[in-house]
């Protein structure tokens, strides 16, 4: 049933987005820098999501640090939320139907320091030049608050990482140590048996010098 729905919707899209679109918002594509439609736009409006038409960007929330990409410092109030594992490379999606944005990075200018990085694939943009309301203190509270926790969790796969790699390096110095304790036994005993040797061999040669001895006279 789920994947029936889920056949429709994606038949459905296909009629209402371009491929390049399909690509970028559901198969989670990056497209080329310089290349999307709104990366240079400077006009005052909003920004939606081209598969639900959710306002997800105002205009006076964008930056422009000449990458080729669309970033902006907050998305719209509960517009966005971000996914995946590594908190080094957390998806944005659309919070209204769940369709891939971009990316989103925990540094970024004032006055919330993060940016989220906007493919323009996934974006309709609708111009409003006399309308702009200030982010609210929640819009801007909420990313940075994203960011703090991203970052913890950063450290803490750091940590992770790093305590990992003592154990892995103990390990190797406990075998090391073990291999070079094998090694001296193994020569101990191999000296133990040349010696050994030596000594039959010794033992044989005085037996026989003391038969030859004792032989000597006899022949005499
Ligand atoms: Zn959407």
């Amino acid at each position: 049933m789920i994947i029936l729905k889920s056949l429709r919707r994606f038949s459905d899209l296909k009629l209402k987005l371009s491929p390049h679109q399909l690509y970028i918002t559901q198969g989670k594509g990056t497209e080329r820098p310089f290349m999307g439609d709104h990366w240079w736009v400077k006009d005052t409006g909003t920004y939606y999501c081209i598969v639900c038409e959710q306002k997800l960007f105002p205009s006076h929330y964008k930056f422009f640090p000449d990458t080729g990409r669309c970033h902006f410092f907050a998305s719209e109030d509960g517009a966005t939320r971000l996914s995946g594992d590594n908190p080094k490379d957390q998806e944005v999606q659309c919070s209204g139907c769940g369709s891939h944005l971009g990316h989103f990075h925990p540094e970024g200018p004032a006055p919330t320091h993060v940016q989220y990085v906007i493919e323009s694939g996934s974006l309709s943009f609708k111009e409003k030049p006399w309308f702009t309301v200030p982010p609210t203190r929640r819009a801007l509270k909420q990313p940075r608050r994203e960011a703090k926790a991203l970052l913890k969790k950063q450290k803490e796969a750091e940590r992770e990482e790093q305590r990992l790699k003592a154990v892995e390096e103990n390990k190797l110095i406990k075998q090391k140590a073990h291999e070079e304790l094998l090694k001296q036994h193994e020569e101990n005993r191999k000296n133990k048996e040349q010696k050994k040797k030596q000594d039959n061999q010794g033992d044989q040669k005085n037996q026989n010098n003391e038969e030859e001895e004792a032989n000597k006279p006899k022949s005499e």
